[in-house]
């Protein structure tokens, strides 16, 4: 546990090292660091429990809102209410700072720094409840802050919480959840499950001839630089609002520029003409009597008019709850 440390002792990686790496019995720890990257501490250092307190449960909400079991046994029953009341509208933003100030902290100050049964040796902020009800941040994390990498280990917190929270909702330990960086899916780790990742890779990959599916640029599924991203069409941050997300119907290849570029996808809901394009993809796989064509029929219909409205319910579904559709830059002459 501790090479990780040894490797590169940055400050960037000693924060990498409580987050990936500590123990996560509930999501609080997570909840304070994106509260600690997000904020702005340019006047003091001595940050007041009261003010941290809604940045902090914001965050769980949103999370709670996602996946409601934020913790091997949950959050503690006022905090857990108070975040889905928030989400219902019931609580104000007043009311959750309130109560995330009485019961969100818990012991998250004293064990945010716990690495392997120990304190780290440069934290990033001091305890100063008893003097002041506030936490004093160090240097450490002012470092932190002023790195480039602040959005990356935001998005990073994010990354690791997904996984342990799949965990939770999964009741296995978090070590079996796998967080593909490269294709930000998540896995629940097994021999199968990962070697039937690869083998789909390659299927996908002879449909749409070594081309990005969006943009037509060259794509490769070796590892390396270039190597495409597993992408979720409808996407993942959104797979509680439709079924099946993770399924071969929901997946194509997509180059990195276009999933994770700028002005790429991201978490975006794909303009209706792709939507026309991954129908055609999956109809081929169907009409090829390809044995993923069977998958396919099974998680979005019998004919083609059936899996033709699933594709359309979820497109209708989901532009309800983001609104902007996103089109690619056309990198290359269309071949599919
Ligand atoms: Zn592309």
């Amino acid at each position: 546990m501790t090479e990780f440390l040894q490797v590169q002792p940055t400050v960037q990686n000693r924060w990498r090292a409580l987050i990936l790496l500590g123990r996560n019995t509930a999501a609080y720890k997570f909840a304070l660091a994106d509260a600690l990257l997000s904020g702005d501490f340019a006047d003091t250092d001595l940050v007041k429990i009261d003010e941290l307190a809604l940045p902090f449960a914001q965050s769980l909400s949103k999370h709670v809102a996602a996946a409601p079991k934020q913790g091997s046994t949950g959050l503690n029953r006022a905090m857990q209410s108070a975040c889905e009341n928030f989400n219902a509208g019931l609580v104000s933003d007043e009311q959750l700072r309130a109560i995330a100030c009485r019961h969100g902290f818990g012991d998250v100050i004293d064990a945010f720094h716990m690495l392997g049964g120990q304190a780290i040796e440069q934290p990033f902020f001091i305890d100063e409840r008893r003097e002041s009800k506030a936490i004093r941040l160090t240097d450490h994390l002012y470092t932190l802050l002023d790195t480039a990498e602040r959005k990356d280990l935001a998005r990073e917190v994010d990354a690791r919480w997904r996984v342990v929270e799949t965990a939770w909702a999964l009741g296995v330990n978090a070590g079996l959840v796998d967080f593909e960086r490269e294709t930000g899916t998540l896995s629940l780790r097994s021999g199968d499950r990962r070697l039937a990742l690869r083998s789909c890779c390659a299927t996908l990959n002879g449909y749409q001839k070594g081309k990005c599916f969006y943009c037509f640029a060259p794509i490769s599924i070796e590892s390396g630089s270039n190597c495409a991203d597993v992408d979720h069409f409808f996407p993942w941050a959104l797979r509680l609002r439709f079924a099946n997300a993770d399924g071969i119907w929901n997946l194509v290849l997509a180059c990195q520029a276009c999933n994770r570029g700028a002005g790429g996808k991201f978490d975006a809901i794909p303009n209706i003409d792709l939507l026309e394009r991954l129908h055609r993809r999956n109809e081929f796989y169907v009409e090829s009597k390809h044995k993923l064509g069977t998958t396919i029929i099974a998680q979005t219909g019998k004919t083609a008019a059936a899996r033709r409205s699933h594709l359309q319910q979820a497109f209708a579904d989901l532009t309800c709850a983001r609104i902007h559709h996103w089109m690619p830059d056309l990198r290359a002459e269309p071949a599919f």
